[in-house]
């Protein structure tokens, strides 16, 4: 039979270049879970995925209910869940104040980690069923959470802190919108998430590799400079980035390439590894990649899993 695949964000830059890479495969259904289902029909249409290689089912990630009504969702089709890409995000670069998810927690980090912190916990059991032969759970990362890396060192710089603002609720109310509890910054708060995706990746292998077969991974697919991710910044960001990217760092990729890049981590049978932060050379070819110390932090991975437990309802 084929794979069944739920990816968030389906519907446009790198989650649908990877819904159309593997749809191309033959050996994969679909699953594009969007939160504006017409804009995802018309996109999967754009570019040529046929009608019996997807479904869309809505999601919002920003909401909590809506993560646990997708999951019911889903189940009731009936469908094996055999591989999930946590791929969606936003990114509020030029915001001067926070807003908030359903729930109340800044914009950013509620919906890029803790919308699918609940959404991957949750749909483990799901994963855990299947007899596919390869199941795997996929966030993807970013390397400018990485401060170990040129990208990830211009400021403001990823920094999770004590935790001590996503402890007091990340509300902008009793506790800052901010993670570790500084003043609001809508670019910081985009790489705190991706730091986020990547310790929860980690810690996913952690507690549940051995037992479920079940193989995490992250990875930075390349600079995707001419995705919807930037469509908050400034025009003349929008105007100059994909240029610098492609002459000046060389790290820009195609929406095509960097969804094949993504497609191999959800089905190649070479990528399987566990616990591996995937990345590609100039030559396109894959390798595992360093982490920055605090994203690869095992005690701050421990916490977060902890307090973000607490925050999505599940202790
Ligand atoms: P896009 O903005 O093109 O895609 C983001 C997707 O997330 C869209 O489909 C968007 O939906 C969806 N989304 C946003 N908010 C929600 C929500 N509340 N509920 C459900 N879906 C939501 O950006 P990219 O394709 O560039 O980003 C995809 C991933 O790649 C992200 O995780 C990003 O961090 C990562 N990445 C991107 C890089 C780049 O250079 N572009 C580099 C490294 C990592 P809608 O279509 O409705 O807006």
């Amino acid at each position: 039979r084929k794979g069944n695949v739920i990816i968030t964000g389906a519907s446009s830059g790198l989650g649908l270049a990877t819904a159309k890479a593997l749809a191309d495969t033959g050996k994969w259904h679909i699953i594009m879970a969007c939160r504006n289902f017409l804009k995802a029909e018309k996109a999967a249409k754009s570019v040529g995925i046929t009608k019996e290689n997807y479904t869309v089912m809505h999601l919002d990630l920003s909401s909590l209910e809506s993560v646990r009504q997708f999951v019911d969702t889903f189940r009731r089709s009936g469908r094996p869940l055999d591989a999930l890409v946590c791929n969606a995000a936003i990114y509020l670069p030029t915001a001067k104040e926070p807003t908030y998810t359903a729930d109340g927690f800044e914009l950013s980090v509620g919906t890029n980690h803790l919308g699918h912190f609940l959404l991957a916990r949750l749909l483990l059991d799901d994963l855990k069923k299947t007899d596919f032969p390869q199941k795997r759970l996929v966030i993807v990362g970013s390397i400018t959470g990485n401060t170990n890396t040129l990208a990830g060192n211009v400021p403001p710089k990823a920094n999770l802190g004590d935790l001590r603002g996503l402890a007091g609720g990340l509300n902008g109310l009793n506790s800052s919108a901010m993670i570790d509890g500084g003043e609001f910054d809508g670019a910081k708060a985009y790489k705190d998430s991706k730091v986020c995706n990547m310790l929860t990746m980690q810690e996913f292998h952690r507690r549940y590799h051995e037992e479920s077969g079940i193989s995490f991974s992250s990875l930075y697919p390349g600079c995707i400079a001419t995705t919807g991710l930037f469509r908050e910044h400034i025009p003349l960001f929008r105007l100059l980035f994909p240029p610098f990217q492609k002459y000046i760092t060389k790290g820009y990729v195609s929406e095509e390439e960097a969804g094949k890049r993504l497609a191999q981590v959800i089905s190649d049978s070479s990528l399987t590894k566990s616990g591996v932060y995937w990345s590609w050379n100039k030559n396109s070819a894959s390798f595992e990649n360093q982490l920055s110390q605090e994203a690869s932090d095992a005690e701050k991975a421990r916490k977060l899993w902890e307090v973000s437990e607490k925050l999505v309802g599940l202790a």
